[in-house]
């Protein structure tokens, strides 16, 4: 008999998925890190490599699973359009058939799952903010298509294996979240600025920089992701995660250039295809059904995150800067 619960996280080793285990470890679960190194690397996770409740995998989970667990975390697919767009037939694959096999898994195990969804099902939103009962716009053909189709088409998934299979399903619509361990050469835009400003390197703001986002620090989103893991059966979600302050991407550089202490300059670049305008989650679903909500700032975020990036930095572990 198992004592412990036995946690699967795919993308185990990626920037949330490692911050998720060190969380679940110290809960006392046993946690099953699967992972490709698409994105992720050993670096993220070598501090929990021979914890004895830790178990890594090397697999890509477009191709079936057997394993035995309780609950599964499905984190893995690449998350910035950089990475996610440098094999958009892959990224579509995992997105797809990762789904339906970690949903198969889940049927014959008869355990619980949560699928790591996206603010980008919403696409470049018509509404604002934007609440779980808006449909999205989205572009099925453009360079996004292959993360936005492919996570609206597990969200599908997950509620025909709910409806058709009583599976007990979960989805935590992300947005965007930052903090130590994101990939320095990612491109998204938190640790990209912060890097630019380490280097005192021209910060590249995408278009005018009045385009907004809301940013959640990575602590506060791992709270959501196991309180919603841990909520009620009948809370299936779609649920927002994100912490609802709304800042232009104009202010999140003159933020950074501040907290960093740069001689940074700020100077404008092309604003690449289908990057939405604005994007801010209606959060009233997670405070209700989870009693969660973000708590730490983005002075207090960025504060924490400069560190690490400071510590590759002086490493000379960031070789480009997008
Ligand atoms: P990440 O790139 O750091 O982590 C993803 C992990 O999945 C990596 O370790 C990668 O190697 C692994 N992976 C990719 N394809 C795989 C495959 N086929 N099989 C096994 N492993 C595979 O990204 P992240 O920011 O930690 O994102 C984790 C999840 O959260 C993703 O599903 C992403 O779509 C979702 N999400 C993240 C954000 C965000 O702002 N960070 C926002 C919305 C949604
Ligand atoms: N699957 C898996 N691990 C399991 C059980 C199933 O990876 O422990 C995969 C299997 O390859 C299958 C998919 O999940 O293709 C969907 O499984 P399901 O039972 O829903 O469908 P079926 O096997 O009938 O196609
Ligand atoms: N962005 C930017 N400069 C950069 C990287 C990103 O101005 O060096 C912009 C990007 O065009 C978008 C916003 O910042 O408008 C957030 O980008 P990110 O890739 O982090 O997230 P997403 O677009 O997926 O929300």
């Amino acid at each position: 008999m198992h004592l412990e619960r036995r946690v699967l996280i795919t993308g185990g080793a990626g920037f949330l998925g490692s911050h998720l285990a060190e969380r679940l470890l110290k809960q006392g679960c046993q946690v099953l890190c699967v992972d490709n190194f698409f994105t992720g690397t050993r670096h993220n996770i070598e501090h929990l490599i021979g914890h004895s409740g830790f178990e890594l995998l090397r697999h890509d989970i477009a191709h079936p699973l057997y394993v035995e667990v309780d609950e599964i975390y499905n984190l893995a697919c690449p998350a910035s359009p950089i990475h996610y767009q440098r094999d958009p037939v892959q990224t579509t694959k995992t997105s797809v058939l990762g789904a339906i096999n970690m949903l198969g898994l889940a049927k014959r195990l008869g355990a619980k799952i949560l699928q790591a969804s996206t603010s980008e099902v919403y696409g470049d939103p018509q509404v604002h903010p934007q609440a779980e009962g808006y449909w999205g716009n989205v572009n099925p053909i453009g360079p996004r298509s292959c993360y936005d189709e492919g996570k609206r088409c597990a969200e599908t998934l997950f509620f025909d294996y709910w409806r058709q299979h009583r599976l007990q399903v979960k989805i935590a619509r992300i947005f965007n979240t930052y903090g130590p361990r994101t990939h320095p050469n990612d491109g998204r835009v938190v640790s990209s600025f912060i890097v630019q400003a380490l280097l005192n390197r021209d910060i590249t703001v995408h278009g005018s920089g009045e385009q907004t986002r809301s940013f959640c620090y990575v602590d506060d989103m791992i709270d959501g992701l196991v309180k919603l893991m841990e909520s009620p059966a009948e809370v299936t979600g779609p649920i927002n995660l994100g912490n609802p302050t709304e800042f232009t991407i104009l202010e999140l550089a003159n933020l950074v250039i501040d907290l960093v202490g740069s001689r940074s300059r700020i100077v404008f670049k092309s604003l690449p295809e289908d990057d939405p305008r604005q994007r801010r989650p209606q959060v009233e679903r997670a405070h209700e059904l989870l009693g969660w909500q973000a708590s730490v700032s983005l002075r207090e975020g960025v504060k924490r995150t400069i560190p690490y990036f400071e510590s590759l930095v002086s490493q000379g572990l960031v070789q480009r800067v997008i």
